[in-house]
């Protein structure tokens, strides 16, 4: 028989500031899986499942894979959701013998109860199977990892992307660590540095800046005898939890002289390049003026609206950017998703080529993003938004918006949908028949992701902030949990590394 290892994936990143609970449904909405399905549904994707499969085939190991739920970024996930997600797999593991524990996490889950949200998960996890098995995790890099998982599992590895392409290769690197760990040639523990700050590091951008030199720096480390991974989360800023930032993972042998020097010379180098903004954010009307004055002819203009991004927990219906590309009178433009399901439900109700007048978006926070826009317009398509990814992110995965519908207004293709996602698949706009490739100018709501799918066919890429809940202002946001002083919300002379 072959090794025996339990796995899971469960993954929420929370944004605390968001004013609707995370639950079940949520759950159910984007994928909520047994594992069979699990496997079937992701287990040749970039996914971090897939790598972990890859490796299971070539050491011909027993997987026993529970459960794969993911919820859309939102606010805390509710006590009973949180019971139902880890109920199969503790189940498990005390009804099975196992050789090791393999839990696929993002690692920036709030639930009612707990502000670590996988610390607790992990903590109930090595309760049942004792103090020595291997526990292995893979984590998002926009983590805030706390010292209590770093306690728990003795692996911890994160993705080294953003745009996040290297889940499956992920997979892989982790669940090598713990097959080598399990047949005893390595015995590892992982350490943490910390720095104080809300920041994304560099915005988390691993297409350029800073975060490039880390992760060769880190590539590098992972060279050095007993060094097996060196993971740099940029971190979550939008949770107001103690244990909120940028973190540095050693994962190395156990007591290994210099590992957590490693960790902090990392973290020095983010803490020292903290303010090496690398997005130029625009107000909304500087956007729109942009857009009027594109030239195009080499690829649209891509306008990204950062703070009202789905993918990190924002609403998704913020409108101010809408409406200065509408007051702009931009031609031959495409604006998604806008997230409001009252609107996309009651156009359900009329016909394509119907013309309509709607109050569209603004309605969960007016106060972050702009309120209701009323707008009139020709209906150009109505359904289920069903949309298998074609890009390099959500290849070959299916995502669901529920009720959806396509609203030409002026020259703007608006795409409005019910459930959350943030834009990073060409094939999100291309189901709806609309082609972002021969637009002018693209609106869309996504921080970096977008920048996977869209980076190749633009002619130009623009970032604002429209004043969402995923502002880069976080003076807007009322934090009360994070430790203080805190960058950027605190002096920096009141400060230490
Ligand atoms: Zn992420």
């Amino acid at each position: 028989m072959g090794v025996r290892i339990l796995t899971a994936e469960i993954y929420h990143e929370t944004n605390t500031f968001n004013i609707f609970p995370t639950d079940i449904a949520d759950f159910e909405n984007r994928y909520l899986l047994d594992g069979p399905a699990a496997i079937a549904a992701r287990g040749d994707a970039n996914t971090e499942l897939a790598g972990v499969l890859d490796v299971a085939q070539l050491h011909e190991c027993d997987i026993t894979h529970v459960i794969s739920a993911s919820a859309g970024p939102g606010g805390r996930v509710t006590d009973s959701a949180f019971e139902a997600l880890c109920a199969p797999l503790l189940s498990a593991a005390k009804s099975g013998v196992w050789d090791g524990v393999l839990l696929m996490l993002h690692g920036a889950m709030v639930t009612a109860s707990y502000e670590d949200g996988e610390g607790e998960i992990l903590r109930r996890m090595r309760a049942i199977v004792g103090p020595d098995l291997p526990i292995a995790v893979s984590l998002d890099p926009h983590a805030n990892v706390t010292a209590v998982m770093c306690e728990q599992a003795q692996i911890l590895v994160s993705l080294t992307t953003y745009p996040h392409v290297d889940s499956r290769m992920t997979g892989r690197r982790v669940a090598e660590l713990l097959m080598r760990t399990i047949s005893g040639e390595i015995n590892p523990e992982t350490v943490r540095a910390y720095r104080p700050m809300l920041e994304k590091a560099n915005g988390g951008r691993t297409d350029i800046g800073p975060m490039v030199e880390r992760q060769a720096m880190a590539r590098a480390f992972e060279a050095r005898k007993g060094v097996y991974a060196v993971s740099i989360n940029g971190a979550f800023p939008c949770a107001d939890i103690r244990d909120v930032g940028p973190t540095v993972l050693v994962t190395a042998e156990v007591a290994l002289a210099g590992a957590q020097e490693i960790a902090e010379e990392i973290a020095d180098d983010i803490w020292n390049k903290r303010a090496d903004c690398l997005n130029t954010y625009l107000s909304v009307d500087e956007a729109a003026l942009v857009a009027r004055n594109w030239k195009g002819g080499s690829g649209p203009l891509i306008i990204a609206d950062y703070a009202d991004n789905p993918g990190a927990g924002a609403y998704g219906d913020s409108t101010a950017l809408l409406g200065a590309l509408l007051d702009a009178d931009i031609q031959n433009a495409c604006f998604g998703p806008l997230i409001d399901a009252e609107a996309a439900a009651l156009l359900q109700k009329k016909s394509i080529g119907e013309t309509v007048s709607l109050k569209l978006g603004g309605k969960t926070a007016p106060q972050y993003g702009g309120g209701p826009i009323c707008v009139t317009g020709v209906i150009k398509w109505l359904g289920q938004g069903v949309v298998i990814g074609t890009g390099p992110i959500i290849g070959g995965q299916k995502r669901d918006y529920g009720a959806t519908a396509v609203v030409q207004v002026g020259g703007i293709d608006i795409l409005i949908v019910s459930i959350a996602h943030q834009m990073y698949d060409l094939n999100q706009f291309e189901m709806f028949g609309i082609n972002p490739r021969e637009a002018h100018v693209v609106g869309l709501k996504s921080m970096q992701h977008f920048r996977a799918a869209f980076g190749p066919i633009a002619g130009r890429i623009i970032v604002c902030d429209s004043g969402a809940l995923c502002t880069v202002n976080y003076n807007l946001l009322d934090y009360q949990k994070v430790p203080r002083p805190i960058y950027p919300l605190d002096e920096v002379s009141s400060l230490s590394a």
